[in-house]
């Protein structure tokens, strides 16, 4: 994502109702943030959260938080959500890097990685939004039932993904290298930002759908 400082933009955030300051407060509360125990999904990496508002506003029966590191990216999706003032979303200015000091264990029920930075040189492979690493802080915080959902047109990204699955506990549930001509993986389907730009200049689009594997549970938690 190209950064453009937007001088307003931190105060525009650190202003507005729908952008938790102090996160790491609600670990383990957000179900009173939102006054419900509705199902929580996150996207992390959100950027601008054109995707996490549409699907905010057509599904009512689920929380929703956007996580973005940079303010001036994140502004447009803070003034949308003061204008449309959806009571199931917030975001939060933050690190994907902490999402374990925002949520507890079983907090979350999906987490959606949409277009995340490729990180081309190896000796950053770590911080890869797909990598084994981020895999096991989403272990931490998903349900035993939550889901992982990563699409890239990014096809060396999504294929380091793809082999960084072995080494967590979730296993790959569906799987495609054409998104947009996959009628069943593309029901529903909302386009990002990343997604209409790149798709229209005519990159196919991959996407997974990770969910943990009772096998692999039961090896990490010693039970036979
Ligand atoms: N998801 C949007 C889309 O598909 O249009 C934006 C994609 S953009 C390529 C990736 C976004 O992830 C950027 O806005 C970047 O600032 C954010 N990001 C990258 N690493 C992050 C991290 N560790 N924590 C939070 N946000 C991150």
């Amino acid at each position: 994502m190209r950064l453009r400082n937007i001088p307003r933009a931190r105060e525009v955030i650190e202003s507005s109702k729908w952008c938790i300051q102090n996160p790491e407060g609600l670990k383990g509360h957000w179900a009173e943030e939102f006054g419900n125990d509705r199902p929580i999904f996150l996207e992390i990496g959100t950027g601008k959260g054109r995707f996490i508002l549409e699907l905010s506003a057509l599904h009512p029966e689920i929380n929703y938080i956007g996580i973005e590191k940079f303010s001036s990216v994140l502004l447009r999706g803070v003034e949308r959500q003061d204008e449309q003032e959806l009571p199931n979303l917030r975001f939060i200015r933050g690190e994907a890097e902490l999402i374990t000091e925002y949520f507890a264990q079983d907090e979350i029920s999906g987490i959606y990685l949409n277009f995340s930075d490729p990180w081309p040189k190896k000796r950053n492979a770590k911080r890869r939004l797909p990598s084994r690493q981020f895999l096991y802080r989403y272990h931490q915080i998903l349900k035993d039932d939550g889901t992982i959902e990563f699409k890239t047109d990014n096809r060396d990204l999504f294929d380091f993904a793809v082999d960084e699955v072995p080494a967590s506990v979730f296993r790959i549930l569906a799987l495609t290298y054409d998104l947009h001509h996959d009628p069943e993986m593309n029901a529903g389907n909302i386009m990002t930002e990343y997604e209409e730009k790149f798709s229209a200049k005519g990159n196919l689009i991959n996407k997974y759908i990770l969910v943990k594997d009772a096998d692999k549970l039961k090896q990490v938690r010693g039970v036979k």
